[in-house]
């Protein structure tokens, strides 16, 4: 693997009393920028778009800035909380591979993915559903018909079949 070469630092300031936005590289300012101050006021997020072989490493205040602005400031990290899993954006790629490697058990829900899928949608037969999930389900998210019952049925292979037209009582949660 090619070792990565260091590149710019992009820094930016995020004046909202002067209402301007400054972006510095590798600490020199450029010119501010105020426009985006007739549109927003307040709900700053942190965004930036990369091809899938570019990346970048982002720095809310964690760290020490390499090149600190001159004034007093705060870093994102004094107002927003990121998860473990929030700090790291991968590329759609890598990400999709990544979810390649996530086993689901075979006979898992195909809404959670956590829960066994034990129900079954009546009138359509359609399954593949948890219970859970199929309680909040208002149409077959299959074939979008309306679901008049859920019934259980045991490790993705119907047991009980029977009485299906009976239209018997609804075994749905137990309680
Ligand atoms: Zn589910
Ligand atoms: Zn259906």
């Amino acid at each position: 693997m090619r070792e990565n070469k260091l590149c710019d630092t992009l820094g930016l300031l995020l004046d909202v009393e002067n209402q301007k936005l400054v972006f510095y590289l590798n600490g020199d300012p450029l010119p501010p920028y105020r426009q985006l101050f007739n549109h927003a006021r307040s709900g700053f997020f942190a965004a930036a778009s990369f091809m899938s072989f570019q990346q970048c490493e982002f720095n809310f205040g964690a760290k020490p800035f390499k090149y600190p602005p001159p004034q007093a400031f705060q870093t994102f990290n004094h107002h927003g909380h990121l998860t473990d899993e929030e700090r790291i954006i991968l590329p759609r790629q890598k990400k999709l591979d990544l979810l390649m490697q996530v086993t689901v058990k075979e006979d898992s829900c195909t809404l959670c993915f956590d829960l066994q899928a034990n129900t079954k949608l009546l009138d359509c037969g359609h399954q593949g559903f948890c219970e859970e999930c199929a309680l909040q389900l208002e149409k077959c998210p299959i074939c979008r018909r309306e679901i008049r019952q859920c019934v259980q049925v045991s490790s993705g292979t119907e047991t009980n079949s029977a009485d299906a037209s009976s239209g018997a009582s609804s075994p749905g949660r137990p309680s």
